[in-house]
């Protein structure tokens, strides 16, 4: 049975306190931040992250990252030797609020179904006035992975989430459109030599100089990050292809939906099958991203080719969300 969802808006305050007063009653309540928006949860209650799984598809072997307000709310949720705990302290005094989630041994108040039963947990405190307010007022850490249905673009925009979720959570507060559009670089500091597990708007580079030499995240398939093994990011009854310029000119006359630069567009002239222009520098394109993925499904085209960014440190985000999304165009 599909239930109510509300419909809130981050701009008033009292739907803010609403926002608030439904976590504190186990309810589920999308919230924008400043990556994609999140489903949130209270974190400490195993009940109330269980919707969390179930309203997405989630499979339970994929661990949810908790959303605190700062280093000090997030310390008591780890159970780290000093040494650990001053890294992430620096690391936070850099980056957060922002879209860094830290990995380190989970206390033991931290329900198993949130670790999606590992004995580690990623903490991180979003940007964003709308979700600082929310955290402020909830007592307790909130538990929050993309709000969609699993397996689907992550919501940038309000009517994303409800596309996929509504009828299934308590309420969507609106926030307008996310600003990096793509989820948190994942972080995990347990071994002497910090790791790189996933990606994001905060580079390799920006972490080292902060805290040194850490290692590359391996390719998907990675224990240590459990996530990374499912499909991501897919619209659905589309085939998106990840192709060259060859590619792209030699589909220019076809029906099949294209997305690229600018400048390929004006190179190749007029077509009249769908055409979305991306953007040419990496955080304009994670930015419309998902919504370019949404857009491209409501179309009705069955086939896009995309160019492929360049193979640059700069691109890697996007490229990593790209590369799950899609299928490899055939050679
Ligand atoms: P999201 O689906 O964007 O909320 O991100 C959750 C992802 O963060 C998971 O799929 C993992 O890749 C990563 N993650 C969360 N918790 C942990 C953890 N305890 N250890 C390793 N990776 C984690
Ligand atoms: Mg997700």
């Amino acid at each position: 049975m599909p239930i109510n969802t509300e419909s809130l808006h981050s701009d008033r305050p009292e739907d803010i306190v609403r926002a608030a007063a439904l976590l504190t009653q186990g309810k589920l309540v999308a919230i924008p931040t400043e990556t994609v928006y999140g489903l949130a949860a209270n974190g400490l209650s195993a009940d109330a992250v269980k919707g969390i799984f179930s309203a997405k598809g989630r499979p339970a072997d994929n661990p949810l990252i908790l959303h605190v307000a700062s280093i000090e709310a997030a310390i008591p949720l780890w159970a780290a030797t000093t040494k650990q705990l001053e890294i992430a302290a620096a690391l936070s005094a850099a980056f957060w609020p922002g879209p860094l989630s830290i990995v380190l041994k989970a206390a033991s108040a931290i329900p198993d179904i949130v670790t999606a039963g590992l004995d580690s947990v990623a903490i991180r405190a979003p940007a964003g006035e709308a979700v600082q307010s929310v955290i402020q007022l909830c007592q307790f850490p909130l538990a929050a992975p993309s709000a969609n249905v699993s397996g689907r673009p992550s919501p940038t925009r309000a009517d994303h989430v409800e596309r996929t979720l509504g009828g299934r959570i308590a309420a969507i507060l609106d926030g307008g459109q996310t600003t990096i559009g793509i989820e948190s670089t994942v972080v995990d500091l347990r071994s002497e030599r910090p790791q790189l597990l996933r990606p994001g708007a905060i580079s390799i580079d920006d972490l080292r100089s902060v805290i040194g030499e850490i290692s590359d995240s391996r390719p998907s398939g990675n224990a240590a990050s459990p996530g990374l093994r499912h499909r991501h990011y897919q619209p659905v009854n589309i085939s998106l292809r990840l192709a060259n310029r060859e590619m792209i000119e030699s589909q220019w006359a076809s029906a099949a939906g294209i997305a690229c630069s600018q400048d390929l567009a004006v190179e190749l002239g007029q077509r009249r099958a769908p055409i979305w222009i991306m953007p040419d520098t990496p955080e304009p394109y994670a930015a419309v991203l998902y919504d370019r993925l949404y857009t491209m499904e409501r179309s009705g085209v069955t086939e896009v080719y995309l160019q492929r960014p360049p193979q640059t440190d700069a691109w890697r985000a996007v490229n990593d969300r790209l590369t799950r999304a899609a299928e490899a165009a055939p050679q």
